[in-house]
């Protein structure tokens, strides 16, 4: 049952007045309680033969007809307050058209005021969305909404026009293998577009993405990314004209894979190699004194692994050589490691030297891929917050929202 507020009331009418601000024709009509739900019920509505402005062409027009709708506004001392009106649709005769207006104090179709979500994306920016949903005792999907809402207007909001560097990888999107690949500005460091997978597909989305903002692919010129056939692959058929930068972090990765592959099968004959495994791996700078020995003694002996070792740190030097002997220095180590007589030193070799261009491009673009371990960080912050995330889509929406955090509170702030 909920009851109105008897005459004596009228102070709390006033007060709910003043809160609501409302703006002519609207009027606060009736106020119920519901003890039992505790919640408040406000009823706002117009006079007969009020005007409002025809939604398309602002022409002021009676109303035709009315629906009934409510929303949630904020709470008052703990209670759910909850605004009923009746929204008038509007026959225009000059658009010929017969349309809802819109009300001030909510989005279309909305069920919540502005007021609500603001205090809703509040609270989401600070803790789990399922947390939040609880503070404000609402079903999660109905703040995912909201999110998504904010989210999404921010995202289209962001200016692309002068992107032309982008970085490119993949993260987990929960354990097994679910990926979702981010767009990054290495510019800006803003992610501009998050998807699902790791394919070829992701460019040809992420084009898509371009387009609809207005942005013509050749605007890009320079992308990098790991050696994955599927973002080569991708990039050649959807942005021809970028020039590929091979992130030279997973270049390393590579070098180091090929040494551990090594000392894998030498170490069934060579028990000196035991637990020698991080030794090998690690940079010589951050071992510890007793471990560096290890290496030292190690390297001198005349092992595969050592053959190896030297081949990466060679390869390490690569990054330090001035760019006009670049080319020569890897014809070099590559017809070393040809030679080496060491088959993943060999197969290394071969995938190097497919991929040279790329590789060598970093003497120009100096492009890498290390931002993304920063922004790895966030998404994995975002996975926390967007515990119980449901989908995909709620998961992208939080990486956007706390990676870009600072941009998108930026877009915000020239808004207002
Ligand atoms: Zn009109």
């Amino acid at each position: 049952m909920w009851t109105p507020l008897s005459k004596q009331d009228n102070l709390m009418n006033d007060v709910f007045k003043i809160m609501l601000d409302l703006e002519e024709p609207w009027k606060l009509v009736d106020i119920e309680h519901d003890p039992q739900e505790e919640a408040w019920h406000l009823f706002i509505d117009f006079e007969r033969g009020a005007l409002f402005p025809c939604p398309h062409c602002g022409t002021l027009c009676k109303a035709y007809d009315a629906e009934k709708k409510q929303w949630r506004h904020l709470d008052v001392w703990k209670w759910k307050t909850y605004i009923h009106a009746r929204v008038p649709r509007t026959d225009c005769k000059k658009c010929n058209k017969i349309t809802m207006i819109s009300v001030k104090w909510s989005r279309p179709l909305s069920h919540f005021t502005l007021d609500f979500d603001a205090w809703a994306m509040r609270l989401m920016a600070e803790m789990p969305v399922n947390a939040a949903a609880r503070e404000l005792r609402e079903h999660d999907t109905r703040m995912w909404r909201i999110f998504h809402h904010y989210v999404e207007q921010a995202m289209n909001e962001l200016d692309l026009t002068s992107v032309r560097r982008i970085a490119i990888d993949e993260t987990s999107s929960r354990r097994g293998h679910r990926y979702i690949t981010l767009f990054v500005d290495v510019d800006t460091k803003t992610i501009l577009f998050a998807t699902e997978g790791k394919g070829k597909d992701t460019l040809a989305r992420f084009k898509q993405h371009l387009l609809r903002k207005g942005v013509e692919p050749v605007q890009i010129q320079e992308i990098c990314c790991d050696m994955s056939p599927s973002f080569i692959g991708g990039i050649k058929e959807h942005f021809p004209t970028v020039e590929i930068t091979f992130d030279k972090f997973h270049v390393m990765k590579m070098v180091n894979d090929a040494v551990d592959e090594v000392r894998k099968t030498e170490q069934k004959e060579e028990p000196r190699l035991k637990r020698s495994k991080f030794l090998w791996l690690k940079n010589e700078a951050h071992l510890k004194a007793e471990q560096r020995e290890t290496l030292q003694s190690l390297k001198d002996q005349n092992l595969k692994t050592g053959r190896a070792y030297r081949l990466k740190l060679a390869m390490q030097e690569l990054w330090i050589t001035p760019h006009v002997f670049a080319d020569v220095y890897l014809r070099e180590w590559l017809s070393w490691a040809r030679r080496s007589q060491l088959e993943p030193m060999m197969d290394l070799a071969k995938t190097v030297k497919q991929h040279e261009e790329g590789i060598l491009r970093w003497f120009h673009s100096r492009m890498t891929n290390g931002l993304l371990e920063g922004i790895n960080g966030l998404v994995q912050a975002s996975k926390r917050k967007a515990r119980g995330y449901r989908n995909v889509h709620n998961l992208i929406a939080m990486v956007y929202m706390t990676a870009n955090k600072n941009r998108l509170s930026a877009l915000a702030a020239q808004r207002s």
